[in-house]
């Protein structure tokens, strides 16, 4: 089932393999512990370890833990646990943070080469005189700092003798080049922050593009992949690799981030709509997080075949949304249970059963995989069907319940409605039908047709349930688009209905997942089903407009 597409990166790993450039394939993940993973990093995750896995090579897990102010362990928990849920096993578990001794004696070194200085100049300074894309920066005067000055000072910078943004370790490259990020870039920033793995051992921290070339050197790490973005960054990392004196020379490899219609992808606006209390969490079912596509009911095969179809490219783009939501249909066909659920039920009496009978009726598991064989379900004198099923004035072309209309309830009997009953409000609380027990499922009743089939559940055992629909979070039309994120909120990203499922599916457990007939997908949610309550997310409705 798993089928290799090729790609660029793929086809550099091929042709490093066969000329000798490297004999093993290393690649690595590293997340900045600073949020939960969401689907853009699932394909990250897909590309790194599906590449060293293919070719018998290795794949770390590695945290990018060197911003100490947002970053924390609950999330080094949640996105290790999202890894493995999405089924890869890393070969090393590592962090940046293990490497700060190191790191810091390559800037050292680099220092005593004349290739590091240590300046003053505040970030605004630094700012001003990086020049722009049409003109070099200026020199910062200290960058003709004695070597024997900069040593003693990044010595104390690390002592912690002075305060945050006081003085910066500077890479010195050249202040005229035109890919800015190597005009004598910042190294070091001093930061009196607690860690959460190295506590207050340091009060200077490495810069991402310091700390992440060097990593990759240490950890033996052959390609380094990484989003588009980076792209200009690239000079920068083989400059660290080669003037400190790296023994390995990892090469970095970009490729387009995942964007997908009507979906947030970025930790900063995720982790807002956790804070300003949008959401419930990191794992709501609405949320691109995997923990969220977990929570909703996405399994890792829907997510892993998403990420193989999408490919990998070096031109952004922008996913449909529809796409991912195909991919999940297509596992769960043939696997999920399907079974009835009333979302929005109206009881029905059936005037002619007889008062007290309970009869059993098979119903088939899946009707498109036979294996699965079928249940028994209960029948009797009273049902609920779902509101939508009966209209009293029908529209043309209504094939479903009204008055004096005939359908087929699904595995069961025709029933015909007789009469409507209505509360003082005038709402139909209830209708009376009778059935026609000649007509029952699986007998072969050829007499006549209806034209609309129901589901329905028997009401004296039926399972009260709720049902959670969802709808995108972020209302992305033309009009909106000037609006500050948390204006465009879809205020009715939430429905939630109270229903009945059927009685056999009372012990459910959290995440199992069914079709219920004419509904869609869905998975029992882990976190609000209870003892007595059972819960069900929508993952997905049956309308299956896209196809890749
Ligand atoms: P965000 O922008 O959402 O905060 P990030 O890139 O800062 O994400 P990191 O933890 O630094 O998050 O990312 C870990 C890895 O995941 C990086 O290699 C990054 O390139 C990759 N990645 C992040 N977002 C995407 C995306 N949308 N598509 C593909 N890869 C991504
Ligand atoms: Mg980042
Ligand atoms: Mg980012």
């Amino acid at each position: 089932n798993k089928t290799v597409s090729s790609n660029f990166i793929r086809n550099i790993v091929v042709e490093d393999l066969s000329k000798g450039a490297v004999s093993e394939i290393v690649t690595r993940f590293p997340p900045e512990p600073n949020g939960y993973l969401h689907i853009g990093h699932a394909k990250s995750i897909c590309l790194n370890f599906e590449l060293a896995d293919e070719f018998k090579g290795r794949t770390n897990l590695r945290f990018d833990d060197t911003n100490p102010l947002k970053e924390d362990t609950e999330y080094v928990e949640s996105i290790k646990q999202d890894v493995q849920w999405l089924g890869f096993e890393w070969d090393d578990l590592r962090f940046a943070s293990d490497y700060f001794e190191e790191l810091y004696n390559r800037a050292v070194l680099l220092i005593k080469k004349g290739k590091a200085y240590v300046c003053d100049l505040t970030a605004e300074q630094m700012r001003e005189t990086r020049g722009s894309l049409t003109e070099p920066g200026q020199d910062s005067p200290y960058r003709s700092r004695s070597v024997e000055e900069s040593l003693d000072l990044f010595a104390r910078m690390r002592a912690g003798e002075f305060k945050d943004g006081e003085r910066v370790l500077r890479a010195k490259i050249d202040m005229a080049s035109p890919n800015i990020s190597l005009r004598d870039p910042v190294l070091y920033r001093i930061s009196h922050t607690h860690h959460h793995r190295t506590g207050d051992a340091w009060c200077i921290y490495p810069m991402y593009d310091y700390a992440h070339p060097l990593s990759d050197a240490i950890e033996g790490v052959t390609h380094s992949i990484c989003t588009l973005e980076f792209e200009d960054h690239r000079p920068l990392y083989d400059w660290v690799v080669a003037e400190c004196e790296m023994e390995a020379t990892p090469h970095q490899y970009e490729f387009a981030r995942l964007n997908i219609t009507n979906t947030i992808m970025s930790k900063r606006y995720l982790k807002s709509l956790v804070d300003n209390g949008v959401v419930d969490g990191w794992d709501d079912p609405r949320m691109p997080t995997i923990s969220g596509l977990r929570r909703r009911g996405f399994t890792p095969e829907s997510l892993r075949a998403f990420c193989r179809e999408i490919g990998v490219a070096r031109a952004n783009s922008l996913v449909d949304e529809r796409m991912l939501e195909h991919f999940i249909r297509e596992d769960l066909k043939l696997k999920a249970l399907r079974s009835m659920a009333v979302v929005r039920p109206l009881k029905v009496v059936i005037t002619n059963y007889p008062e007290g009978q309970v009869e059993q009726l098979e119903a088939e598991n899946n009707s498109e995989n036979e294996e699965m064989g079928s249940r028994m379900i209960p029948f009797s004198r009273e049902i609920y069907i779902e509101q939508d099923d009966f209209m009293e004035v029908p529209p043309p072309k209504y094939h479903r319940l009204y008055p004096g209309n005939e359908v087929r309830l699904k595995h069961a009997y025709f029933i015909k409605c007789e009469e409507v009953i209505k509360n003082e409000a005038g709402e139909v609380i209830e209708l009376r039908c009778t059935y026609d027990q000649e007509t029952k499922s699986g007998s072969g009743f050829t007499g006549r047709k209806v034209k609309g089939t129901i589901h329905w559940v028997e009401a004296s055992q039926a399972k009260a349930a709720e049902f959670r629909h969802f709808e995108p979070l972020l209302i992305d039309d033309e009009a909106n688009a000037d609006k500050p994120f948390l204006e465009r909120i879809n205020p009715e990203s939430l429905e939630v209905l109270q229903g009945y499922v059927e009685q056999g599916m009372a012990e459910s457990q959290g995440g199992d997942k069914f079709q219920f007939f004419r509904h869609g997908y869905y998975n029992v949610d882990s976190k609000l089903s209870g003892e007595d309550k059972l819960v069900f997310n929508r993952i997905v409705s049956l309308k299956s407009s896209f196809d890749p």
